[in-house]
């Protein structure tokens, strides 16, 4: 058996309104219109990009397929989450005005902007998994209560998974806090010596694993269980995150996440493999392309879809060109694990719109 994946070719700087109808195009294809009942809550995630940094999907390229959701009777609206690293995208506030400086707002495409896990992170949830490298996971509340979830990736390199397709941005970037940090790191989040035992994070730790002993807060390793709220909610900064897992884990973990986001749920994902930078969207810097656009890619199955991004961008380039920039990484680990646990499949049909 093979997974369909589509894909809608583009030319040399094609405008945001000749790509929208390309998107809507795509979003027919893959059977978007059967997917909505009415009322469903459409989740359109995406990445809005980052400070001084041009890489992010343009948002005049989604106003054919938001109108089209609206049509088939769904309430679309965009959302990401906020990040674990401090930044212009590491509180909803900070996070919401980045995304309207670069167009994505009401006024713009006429739908809102949600950030889904909150003011600071804390709207997430833990839920048991299918049994993998992990066994819990904590998802955004948007990625829990959403009906439908698009998946709107602008198809990069990254420096950690070496890829980064619809997988990451749906199992990292749906995921809450706690999801992120999980994913980074094998380790619970440490106190720095900058605490000054406020008792801010004892009060929000939903796992009462924090005690405030000589004026420092103490982290309890038997009951915490790496949600990342004590992260979200200090206002001194005096919780650290360790950086530390493997690329390899880190993609398994990827995987798994994705599995539990879009567990029950209504899906179908767009990669634009357009203006493609070896690094990802979040470095916020002009980085140049590795290889001539591509187009736009879709599918109902996000193993199938992230395989045939990659393997059209290393044709394009004539090489394994993610290899030559991150030779440490194998950025099929992903795809392969995502495989195994039932995600999707790695076969697939190439349907040229
Ligand atoms: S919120 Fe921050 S400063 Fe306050 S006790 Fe916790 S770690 Fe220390
Ligand atoms: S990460 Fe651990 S200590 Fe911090 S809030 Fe969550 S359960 Fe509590």
């Amino acid at each position: 058996m093979k997974a369909k994946v589509y894909l809608s070719r583009t030319g040399k700087d094609e405008s945001p309104s000749s790509l929208a109808g390309k998107v809507k195009e795509l979003s027919i294809r893959v059977g978007l219109k059967e997917l909505i009942k009415k009322d469903d809550l459409v989740a359109l995630k995406i990445h809005f990009g980052e400070k001084g940094g041009p890489g992010y999907i343009h948002p005049d390229t989604l106003k054919k397929q938001i109108s089209f959701i609206k049509q088939a009777g769904g309430k679309p609206f965009l959302t990401d989450t906020n990040t674990l690293y401090t930044g212009d995208r590491s509180n909803a506030v900070d996070h919401l005005q980045l995304a309207s400086e670069h167009g994505f707002s009401l006024r713009n495409l006429g739908i809102p902007v949600v950030i889904g896990d909150g003011l600071r992170g804390e709207n997430q949830i833990s839920v048991e998994t299918e049994k993998g490298i992990i066994s819990r996971a904590h998802l955004s509340g948007v990625a829990r209560t959403a009906q439908v979830i698009i998946g709107l990736t602008h198809a990069t390199g990254h420096l950690l998974t070496g890829f980064a397709g619809t997988l990451k941005n749906i199992g990292m970037g749906l995921a809450g806090r706690g999801g992120k940090l999980a994913q980074h790191s094998g380790l619970l989040p440490e106190i720095l010596d900058e605490c000054i035992g406020c008792g801010t994070c004892r009060e929000w730790c939903p796992a009462d694993a924090i005690q405030i002993k000589n004026e420092k807060a103490v982290i309890n390793p038997k009951t915490c269980y790496g949600c990342g709220e004590c992260l979200a909610v200090c206002p001194h900064k005096s919780v650290k995150v360790s950086w530390d897992e493997s690329s390899s884990n880190v993609q398994k973990k990827i995987a798994e996440y994705c599995r539990a986001i879009l567990k029950n749920k209504k899906s179908c994902f767009l990669n634009f493999a357009l203006k493609i930078t070896k690094d990802c969207d979040c470095m916020g810097k002009p980085s140049p392309s590795m290889v001539p656009d591509i187009g736009i890619l879709a599918s109902r199955d996000p193993i199938a879809l992230d395989r045939a991004t990659l393997e059209l961008i290393n044709q394009q380039a004539g090489e394994n060109i993610f290899k030559t920039h991150y030779p440490e990484i194998d950025p099929l680990v992903q795809i392969t694990h995502g495989e195994k646990i039932g995600l999707g499949l790695q076969e697939y049909e190439l349907i040229q719109i």
